[in-house]
């Protein structure tokens, strides 16, 4: 059934209007991707369906679970299954990964966890992403190199089973084996939930891995294209030129 609905979307920041009347629909269960050049508005769009206060809601609305969430904030929308991993992941000397994640769960959930059921979960998540078990005593992202901050957002996304995941060019950076591990982690977080995914990139790489629903293609803040999985491939042999003014 119908997870999230965005209806004419236009968004701005400073001033500036970055989304153009987007409209997208999301159900459960469903792998959505979200293609275009650098500066398309792509990470502008994942924030705003995320609720980033740096972004402000000019037209059309949002709605999630059949709830209007337009004028909600980021920590409301989370606690209601909404997640998003950033492009760049934040470095937090001082707070190690295991406790960052604890921390993250009882937010969401609004429930005390005991450590001992915690770290059960948490080992099990590890051990799937090939993350040796020292990490979870690391401060966060401190010192990881590409692909194991790829492989702790992956985790998050294990660990806080959202409803919706919004991956911002999880992909960026990987070599092969971390893309494999990354797209078993992606796959194992669908088949425990049946969460929907938004996917956004402007590499091929993780969709092979993946199986694709729906394809957008965004250009200066506007939907100029949809299809299906096919869509990626025509985008692999031709490149995003061939939908530009195509609306
Ligand atoms: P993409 O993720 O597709 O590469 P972005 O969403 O990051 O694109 O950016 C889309 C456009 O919006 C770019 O021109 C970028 O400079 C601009 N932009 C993004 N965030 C802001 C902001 N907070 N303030 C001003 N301009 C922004
Ligand atoms: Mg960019
Ligand atoms: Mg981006």
């Amino acid at each position: 059934s119908e997870l999230l609905r965005i209806e004419d979307l236009s968004a701005a920041a400073e001033d500036k209007e970055l989304l153009h009347g987007v409209s997208l629909e999301v159900s459960e269960g469903e792998t959505h991707v979200v293609m275009g050049h650098n500066g398309a508005g792509k990470s502008t769009l994942g924030s705003v369906i995320m609720g980033s206060p740096e972004y402000k809601v000019t037209g059309g609305k949002l709605i999630f679970n059949g709830e209007d969430i337009t004028a909600l904030g980021a920590d409301k929308r989370a606690r209601l299954g909404i997640f998003l991993s950033f492009q760049n992941p934040i470095e937090i000397p001082g707070i190690t990964l295991s406790d960052f994640l604890r921390n993250a769960l009882e937010q969401v959930t609004g429930k005390h966890l005991k450590l001992w059921d915690f770290k059960k979960k948490l080992a099990a998540a590890m051990e799937l992403l090939d993350m040796d078990s020292s990490y979870a005593d690391r401060d966060l992202n401190v010192g990881f190199s590409g692909g194991e901050k790829k492989k702790a957002e992956i985790l998050q996304l294990l660990i806080l089973e959202p409803k919706l995941a919004i991956l911002d060019e999880t992909d960026s950076g990987l070599d092969v084996d971390a893309v494999k591990t990354v797209s078993k982690g992606i796959e194992e977080y669908k088949k425990r939930t049946n969460g929907a995914l938004i996917v956004i990139t402007h590499n091929t790489k993780i969709l092979e891995a993946l199986t694709v629903d729906k394809t957008h293609i965004l250009s200066a803040g506007k939907i100029v294209s949809e299809g299906g999985a096919e869509l990626v491939n025509e985008v692999i042999e031709n490149g995003f030129e061939q939908f530009a003014g195509r609306e």
